[in-house]
């Protein structure tokens, strides 16, 4: 009988929940980077193996930490993630427990999910492993999920072990997608999270939480795909700072995505990269909208 569930990560930006979503389906579907917030809409990855098929979620990272537009509905997304899966995931940083954890807990605690796994991620970090045990119990005794499952999501097999665990909670009943599906995502919407990702990886501070991205044109010819993109910034200096000296950094955006993209379609792709100022568009939560996040897709 074939099973289907689905999963959603949640938790704090940046204990790893993309890292491992891209880990349990062995594709760097999500986007990652060491800042926080790089995540900004669900995305959906399907992995399928034997007889079942897991639909993960990764979400922005939770609780509002800055009051804006952007954060209120970052978190609004996370909620959604949470009401309506098979299994919520809650992961953690065993390294670093901050005032956000105690945040996700108790809505976790008020929200209960049907299945409820905590995983301790980032144990390649611990220095003390001692930490373990006690770190384990207090949130056994707190909020009695079904397993806790220390891990590193950035190291090998860690996946499948979760993977085998998680198997047990995924409902009987047909699969939704196709068995090589990797997403159910678009072309144009996996082009833009990946300049996005280089955004984040290549400027500094505040800048990236500044900058959006749509695709103006997406289509297939012979030599890959051709795709025109806009990367929408705050204020007319930040245009400067994406372009770079004589280009440098655009160039450096583009490639580097070109790359990532070329491997996730199996196919060349070419990045035409224009970069425009809409003033203060991160505070609107209209202008926002109209971006199109706050969709799935
Ligand atoms: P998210 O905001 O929860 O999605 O976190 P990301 O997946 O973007 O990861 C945030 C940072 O933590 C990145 O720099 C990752 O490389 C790093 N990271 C994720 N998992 C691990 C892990 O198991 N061990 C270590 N040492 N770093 C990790
Ligand atoms: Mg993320």
């Amino acid at each position: 009988m074939s099973r289907a569930g689905t999963i959603a990560l949640i938790g704090r930006p940046n204990v790893g929940k993309s890292t491992l979503m891209n880990a349990l389906l062995g594709e760097n579907l999500s986007i990652v980077s060491p800042k926080a917030q790089t995540t900004r809409h669900r995305i959906v990855g399907v992995l399928t193996r034997g007889q079942s098929q897991f639909l993960f979620m990764d979400t922005p990272g939770q609780a509002d930490i800055q009051g804006k537009a952007m954060n209120r509905l970052l978190d609004r997304t996370a909620s959604a993630a949470m009401a309506d899966v098979d299994v919520v995931l809650w992961v953690i940083d065993a390294c670093r427990w901050t005032e956000i954890d105690d945040i996700v807990q108790k809505r976790l605690l008020r929200q209960r999910p049907r299945v409820l796994g905590i995983i301790l991620n980032k144990i390649d970090k611990l220095k003390d492993k001692g930490r373990l045990l006690p770190q384990m119990g207090r949130l056994q005794q707190a909020v009695a999920p079904e397993f806790i499952l220390p891990l590193a999501a950035c190291k090998r097999g860690s996946a499948q072990t979760l993977l085998d665990q998680l198997e047990d909670y995924l409902p009987e009943g047909p699969w939704p997608y196709a068995d090589d599906t990797l997403t159910p995502h678009s072309g144009e919407f996996l082009v833009a999270e990946s300049i996005r990702q280089q955004l984040f990886l290549r400027l500094n501070q505040e800048l990236p939480y500044a900058t959006t991205v749509t695709i103006d044109k997406m289509e297939v010819q012979a030599a890959g795909y051709e795709v025109h993109a806009t990367i929408w910034v705050n204020r007319p200096s930040h245009k400067g700072i994406v372009i770079g000296r004589q280009g440098a950094t655009l160039r450096a955006i583009s490639q580097a995505a070109q790359k990532r993209l070329a491997k996730l379609f199996d196919q060349d792709v070419h990045l035409h990269l224009w970069i425009k100022v809409r003033e203060g568009w991160a505070d609107h939560e209209d202008s926002i909208q109209s971006f199109g996040y706050g969709a799935t897709d």
